[in-house]
């Protein structure tokens, strides 16, 4: 069977492995999918959750793109809510709850639709590496198998080890092996390598809570859902529920210090910080006697729980003694008791923006190897690493996107440039241009490039172009067509907006802040648009976005294309800094070891400063 050579080698069939075999394989290249455990391909470790803030965003890229994580979790969800529907759009994020099982179910079945990809269940454990290029792969059978790409997503697998309380062994997951040999290569030719930590709530059985004592917290009444194209989405949905934690609950979960992990200082890798262990809160911020719980179910036809908000490696007893002090829980049964999780990470600053490593031509990482945290965030990185291995075989230029495209781009130009020594996941606040980068506009931004490079079907780009074609048609209705005093003052008097005296343009009407498009859709003018024309909700909203938010918007589309400039400032690939007098010795040593591509690039990298940047333009030749 392995006789012949693949394209490309993917080694994990996690969130990151999934995008990137399905991508490679959909682009033409030969591919084989090697993972651990054909049961658990797009197994969610932790939340069984998909999108939240940024996040969403980012699933909505991977569809517009031509992946799948939307799709999939569209098909598969029990709850969705659009985060953040109070604030501007650059806020809104979809999440869906999802489940768990069908997720994974799902996954497998697109992946054995797709022609091209093979599958192999078995621990990848070396490399075979000739000259600095990667030539495929060994398993632990001793079976080798040449591939002229080869792409890594062995998550938090590993040298994984777990801990419960004073217990550690090692792990990849619970109750999934770890996965040996592979740092040790990859130190041996020379990469860096660090250790990174997460954690894990336990899951509680459904049928012992009591709802009565929790807040409900059902899905939005209308299912927005991630991919733009028009997937199942559920006729009915599961609620979650709240509930908090109390200082008993506390109190209890103090008892278990003197067993952990974290406390005995035997994690020795960092955790994140924005997702901190329930014991992590307690003792950071003492002042609170209580932290919220959120009760999540794991799918349809489970009564299994997720208990948001109370990751632990605390001891089992611990863990279950203090969780029946939680409002709802008195009586409540484990199924699983929480976790901690310490595994290999390579520093991410070792990589090119197309994910491909420096060190070995071919050979490309892609998800938690590289420090991220997230299905989403691994997701995304799968699809790039997986388009550019295709690329690269098919001797094409590489596909990389901007930070004012996606933040796709945010995210792989953040890794690589900065690097990161906690588990980084995406927040808004990482994006310097948010008003570009809106769920809504993903497919604006990416369609068109999804089917330039042959991932993008022929029917998403048919409903992408007839959405295009409805947004200018009303665009256009609403710079030509005015409202009549008449009509819309009453409207606007209930808006508290100032009365118009005379016809004015529906779109200086809708770019008032008080009046929102739903307010005047009843308007004559209009409700004869939507006759003639149909009624087009998704390119509705996005037309509405652009003519409200039209100053935003072009602001920062020119700050974006400033730094566009830079970007199209090539630095030769071994350059020589020390030749630079003028240069920062800081300067000189980052710009050394991380071998920034562009000008815009060498800017974002910590301790090379504007000035650094003024000899690198002179000396560049501007
Ligand atoms: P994974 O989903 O881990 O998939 C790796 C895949 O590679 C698996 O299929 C595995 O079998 C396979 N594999 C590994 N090594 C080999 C090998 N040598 N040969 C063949 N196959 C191999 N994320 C959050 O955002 N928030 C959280 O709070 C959070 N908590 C977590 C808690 C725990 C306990 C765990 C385990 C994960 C947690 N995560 C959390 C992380 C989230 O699960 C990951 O970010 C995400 O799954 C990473 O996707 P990935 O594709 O990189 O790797």
């Amino acid at each position: 069977m392995f006789k012949e050579e693949y394209d490309v080698i993917v080694v994990g069939g996690g969130h990151a492995g999934c995008e990137a075999a399905a991508a490679a394989a959909n682009l033409g290249a030969k591919t084989l999918l090697a993972t651990m455990n054909m049961d658990t391909i797009a197994q969610m470790s932790c939340n069984p959750a998909m999108g939240g803030v940024a996040k969403g965003q980012i699933v909505r890229e991977i569809d517009a793109l031509g992946g799948y994580a939307a799709m999939v979790t569209d098909e598969t969800m029990i709850q969705f809510k659009m985060l953040n529907s109070s604030k501007g759009p650059a806020m809104w994020s979809p999440r869906a709850q999802s489940d768990r099982m069908l997720f994974s179910r799902k996954w497998r079945m697109v992946l054995e639709g797709i022609k091209n990809l093979d599958f192999w269940q078995e621990m990848v454990t070396g490399l075979l590496v000739e000259n600095n290029k990667i030539v495929g792969v060994k398993t632990g059978l001793g079976v080798e198998m040449k591939a002229k790409n080869v792409i890594l997503t062995n998550g938090t697998f590993l040298n994984g080890l777990i801990h419960i309380g004073d217990k550690s062994f090692g792990g990849g997951r619970a109750s999934e092996r770890a996965s040996t040999g592979i740092t040790e290569e990859l130190k041996a030719l020379g990469f860096e390598a660090g250790r990174m930590k997460t954690g894990t709530p336990p899951r509680v059985d459904g049928r012992t809570l009591d709802y009565s004592k929790m807040e409900e917290q059902p899905g939005d009444d209308n299912i927005v859902g991630f991919s733009y194209m028009p997937t199942k989405k559920p006729t009915k949905q599961r609620s979650c529920y709240i509930t908090y934690t109390s200082e008993e609950v506390h109190k209890i979960l103090q008892k278990g210090f003197e067993k952990s992990p974290m406390f005995q200082g035997r994690i020795k890798g960092l955790g994140p910080r924005y997702c901190p262990s329930i014991e992590d809160k307690i003792t950071r911020f003492a002042d609170k006697d209580r932290h919220q719980i959120f009760v999540e179910p794991e799918g349809w036809d489970t009564c299994e729980i997720y208990v948001n908000g109370f990751s632990t490696s605390l001891p089992e007893d611990v863990q279950i003694e203090a969780l029946r002090k939680i409002p709802g829980f008195e009586n409540a049964k484990m199924f699983r008791p929480g976790y901690a999780i310490e595994y290999d990470y390579f520093a991410p600053t070792q990589l090119k923006h197309t994910l491909e490593t420096k060190l070995v031509e071919g050979l490309y990482f892609a998800g938690q190897i590289n420090g991220t945290t997230g299905y989403e965030e691994a997701g995304c990185q799968g699809l790039m690493a997986g388009i550019n291995a295709c690329l690269r075989t098919q001797g094409k230029k590489p596909f990389v996107l901007s930070r004012s495209e996606a933040y796709i781009g945010v995210l792989i130009d953040d890794l690589i440039t900065k690097g990161t020594d906690e588990p980084y996941r995406m927040f808004t606040s990482r994006a310097e241009y948010r008003i570009l980068l809106r769920q809504d506009n993903a497919d604006l931004r990416l369609t068109q490039k999804g089917y330039d490079l042959g991932l993008v079907t022929n029917e998403r780009i048919e409903r992408f172009h007839t959405k295009l074609e409805y947004i200018e048609k009303l665009k256009k209705f609403f710079n030509e067509t005015a409202a009549i005093p008449e009509e819309i003052n009453p409207i606007l008097e209930r808006l508290k907006s100032s009365p118009i005296q005379q016809k004015t343009k529906l779109t200086k009407i809708l770019s008032r802040p008080q009046v929102e498009f739903k307010n005047i859709e009843k308007l004559k003018s209009i409700t004869a648009f939507f006759e003639e024309n149909g009624k087009n909700n998704e390119a509705i909203e996005e037309t509405f976005i652009q003519i409200k938010y039209s100053g935003y918007i072009a602001r920062e589309k020119d700050n974006a294309e400033k730094i566009t400039r830079l970007e199209n400032i090539k630095i030769p690939e071994n350059f020589d800094y020390e030749k630079l007098a003028s240069l920062s010795n800081e300067a000189k040593q980052k710009l050394g070891t991380l071998k920034p591509n562009t000008i815009a690039h060498a800017g974002r990298i910590s301790g090379v400063s504007p000035s650094d940047i003024s000899v690198l333009l002179v000396y560049m030749g501007r």
